[in-house]
């Protein structure tokens, strides 16, 4: 699997190794729903389009690959490009870099099984030449399922956005979406509420179709920032049927202005959670740094904090299946088990929680949180 990794160190969440394919990248931000039709995709590019307005570069990969639709929205049918032994190059439209299943040449729809549609993302992170973006924006498939995983593991996400429509149930499964990124220590950004409210063209009347609050409400509960509520608007399908964004058919109006707003206030959340990391939060691991001579690895964590654990005990340490007994939670292996001249070939952070650790004994199973260390050093 392609990873956003490093080779023994693992860099502070907001920075990507220089040599991985995503090092161009200021910012990952996934959009994502619990479930369709509550209009991910279409405030995906819509927040796409506002950013590149106000002047960010900006990237739309459409990870929805059961059902890839961003291109049709932002109005381009244009295949990629690639040159003999380069990556890819994705088109443009409105200024925005794209890449989608939808652009690779097939109308027949292709029948993904998991894995493979796994596959197919991470192939989007490493072998496209996304080059310099402020933004790239992952406009996921519904729910919670493996390409969300798959996604948050191969890389750093400087967080996610989910997409919501204000019926009951709906903030139901929204607060699920949520759930899922806060366990894979994805910084949920905000929520974006979309057909909050219908303004009537004829009278100017704003009127609640679903109930009223629903965003509102979770913020509330669950102190996550409200980015924005985007009304019902008639125009806004016919306008992504004909793949021209509200923000370039009609700049000035309302609809358009709510569209920048929200691009703004991602901005600011962004910002803010990157000034937060360092100081506050549950433990980060910033910087790895392995001592093949002494058979110790040092890490450093984002409250200044160092640890020392030798090779042997991190080894033996390892959480996976093969290792732990699932159901009893009991140590299949023993110290003696374990080479003491056994050594990390290669380590590389897992998303925004783990690391995961190739060892010299073969063994390469293993994820160890950053939490799980955490515990396990007794810090
Ligand atoms: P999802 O990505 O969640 O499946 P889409 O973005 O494809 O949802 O939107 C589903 C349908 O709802 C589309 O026909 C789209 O044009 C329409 N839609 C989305 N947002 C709005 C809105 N604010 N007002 C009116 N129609 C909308």
């Amino acid at each position: 699997m392609s990873q956003d990794s490093t080779k023994s160190t693992a860099s502070p969440n907001t920075q990507r190794p220089a040599q991985s394919p995503l090092a161009g990248i200021k910012h990952i931000v996934a959009i994502g729903s619990g479930k369709g039709g509550v209009g991910k995709s279409t405030t995906a590019v819509n927040l796409a389009v506002a950013l590149a307005k106000k002047g960010y570069k900006v990237g739309l990969l459409d990870a929805d690959i059961y059902g890839p639709s961003v291109p049709k929205i932002l109005g381009t049918k244009e295949a990629p490009t690639q040159k003999p032994g380069e990556k890819v190059r994705p088109p443009e439209a409105h200024g925005i870099k794209c890449m989608s299943m939808a652009l690779l040449g097939s109308d027949t729809p292709i029948i993904w099984r998991g894995p493979m549609a796994s596959k197919a993302v991470t192939q989007f992170f490493s072998d496209v030449e996304w080059g310099t973006l402020d933004y790239l924006l992952l406009d996921l498939p519904p729910g919670t399922g493996d390409i969300q995983i798959t996604i948050s593991q191969a890389v750093k996400l400087s967080g996610a956005v989910i997409v919501m429509t204000p019926q009951g149930l709906a903030t139901q499964i929204a607060k699920r979406g949520l759930q899922m990124f806060q366990q894979v220590r994805v910084p949920v950004l905000g929520i974006i509420e979309n057909m909050a409210d219908f303004l009537c063209p004829h009278c100017g009347q704003s009127s609640h179709i679903f109930s009223s609050g629903g965003g509102d409400q979770i913020s509330r509960d669950l102190h996550i920032p409200l980015l924005g509520s985007i009304p019902l608007d008639g125009k806004l399908v016919d306008e992504s049927d004909s793949g021209t964004p509200v923000l370039i058919s009609r700049p000035d109006s309302e609809l358009a202005k709510k569209y920048l707003s929200l691009a703004e206030n991602l901005v600011q959340e962004i910002e803010k959670q990157e000034k937060g990391l360092n100081q506050e939060g549950p433990p980060q691991i910033v910087h790895l740094d392995p001592n093949p001579k002494g058979k110790v690895l040092k890490i450093t964590w984002n409250n200044s904090k160092q640890s020392l654990i030798t090779f042997r005990d991190l080894r033996f340490l390892c959480p996976c299946a093969s290792c732990v007994d699932e159901g009893t939670g009991q140590r299949k292996i023993k110290k003696d088990d374990v080479d003491p001249n056994v050594g990390p070939l290669r380590i590389e952070t897992v998303g925004n929680y783990a690391i995961r650790v190739q060892w010299s004994d073969g063994h390469d199973t293993g994820i160890y949180s950053y939490d799980y260390l955490w515990k396990q050093l007794g810090l």
